[in-house]
């Protein structure tokens, strides 16, 4: 648990949550911390990092253990999430990694596929991506112009993706292609394809505002030729509701990120108002100081209970897709409120990038944008009501 509330305790943390917590802390305090001027200026973390964290058993912890997994539950991938953004990273794909790509594979791919993927991600030995976005369709899924042509037992695909995490290293992507460009969300597929497969190729590893170290690069595929066998859940016309159910864990788990990067901003403005003097005392001191600290500490916990309600639906197989637009929404707008009243008080500092509150700042403003628009998450929640 933060620094923040040493006290509190989800409803749904029990003791081997609370030891996987400690061991991700120590592990990650090592593995991350140290590394991510490097891997701002390299704009990716190192292969080994990612097989270290497989063998720390950290990556893939509600994956089943008889595909490589951890078996447990997604309370421990959302606590590892958590525990990754209070070492100060901003770099690794674990996101997309560990959290979002292997369920595609692990939910509608066959048992052989799973057996002979998942052990290879769970591991670190693959590093995996989801590519949906591309750069006439990313809030318009529907929109997707990618194509998957049915040519004997292979689909060739051909079109081109943009953002894609973890594109630049990947060596497993989960692809959103059409199958029938006039059939709208009904002629969307999922592939699974491997990286080596001929006609795949990457494109730059984007320049980005923060998350430097974050590999996020454009991908294209001509005439990539991949078996029919890969395309998950065994027919066409799944894809739409494949992503439609998946999206919520992917939500959620952005939620987290959030909460945490939240509640270090506000761990770090606390010791360094603290620490820091003007007119005599520590800024702390100023009524001001203590009002913006109390406004984002309230904030954070009022996002974090909501989290907990969450994950405790997601626990019991029950968040469904508007509590997941309205959790991923929330946090996301409170992290940008929280992480710019903490920044100000650095003062100049705060603009400064060596200090982890300004990275927070470039790195926090994606989490509206991604996963889905925060504007979209309002149409869902919209549509619903
Ligand atoms: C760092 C980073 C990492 C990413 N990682 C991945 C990844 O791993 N895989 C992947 O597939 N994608 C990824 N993305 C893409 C991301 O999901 C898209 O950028 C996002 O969905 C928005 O799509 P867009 O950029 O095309 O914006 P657009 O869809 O063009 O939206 C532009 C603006 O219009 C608004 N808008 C659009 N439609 C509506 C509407 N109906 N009502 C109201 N407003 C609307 C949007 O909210 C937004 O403000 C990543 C993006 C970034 C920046």
């Amino acid at each position: 648990m933060s620094a923040l509330f040493p006290d509190y305790r989800p409803s749904w943390e029990t003791e081997d949550h609370r030891l996987l917590r400690e061991h991700a802390r120590s592990f990650f305090g090592k593995e991350m911390t140290p590394n991510q001027e490097k891997w701002a200026a390299q704009k990716h973390v190192d292969r080994e990092t990612w097989l270290r964290t497989g063998e720390a058993g950290l990556i893939c912890l509600d994956v089943p253990e008889e595909y490589g997994g951890q078996g447990g539950d997604a309370g421990m991938e959302y606590l590892v999430t958590e525990e990754l953004v209070y070492s100060g990273d901003t770099a690794f794909g674990m996101g997309v990694g560990s959290t979002i790509t292997p369920h595609y594979v692990a939910n509608y791919a066959t048992e052989e596929q799973k057996r002979e993927w998942l052990p290879k991600i769970c591991s670190g030995e693959w590093i995996s991506a989801i590519a949906m976005t591309e750069p006439g369709a990313g809030s318009d899924l529907q929109g997707v112009r990618t194509t998957a042509k049915r040519d004997g037992d292979d689909y060739i695909i051909n079109g081109s993706k943009t953002f894609i995490s973890n594109g630049g290293s990947a060596d497993f992507v989960v692809v959103v292609a059409k199958t029938d460009l006039d059939a709208g969300h009904k002629g969307m597929a999922l592939f699974a394809v491997e990286a080596s497969t001929p006609g795949f190729e990457r494109g730059r590893v984007l320049e980005k505002m923060g998350r430097h170290g974050a590999d996020t690069a454009e991908l294209f595929f001509n005439d990539m030729r991949v078996p029919a066998a890969n395309i998950l859940g065994g027919e066409e016309g799944q894809g739409f509701y494949q992503l439609m159910n998946q999206l919520p864990r992917e939500r959620l788990a952005i939620a987290v990120d959030a909460l945490a990067m939240a509640e270090a901003a506000v761990v770090e403005t606390i010791e360094y108002t603290k620490e820091r003097q003007a007119f005599g005392k520590p800024i702390l001191d100023f009524q001001n100081t203590k009002f913006e600290l109390a406004h984002c500490k309230t904030q954070v916990m009022a996002t974090r209970t909501y989290v907990d309600y969450c994950i405790e639906q997601e626990l019991a197989g029950k968040l469904d897709a508007v509590t997941a637009s309205m959790v991923k929404m929330q946090a996301t707008d409170m992290l940008d409120d929280v992480v710019d009243r903490c920044l100000q008080l650095f003062g100049g500092y705060g603009y400064m990038m060596e200090y982890p509150i300004a990275q927070k700042f470039a790195g926090a403003r994606v989490m509206r944008i991604y996963g889905g628009t925060n504007e979209i998450m309002k149409e869902v929640i919209g549509r619903a009501l």
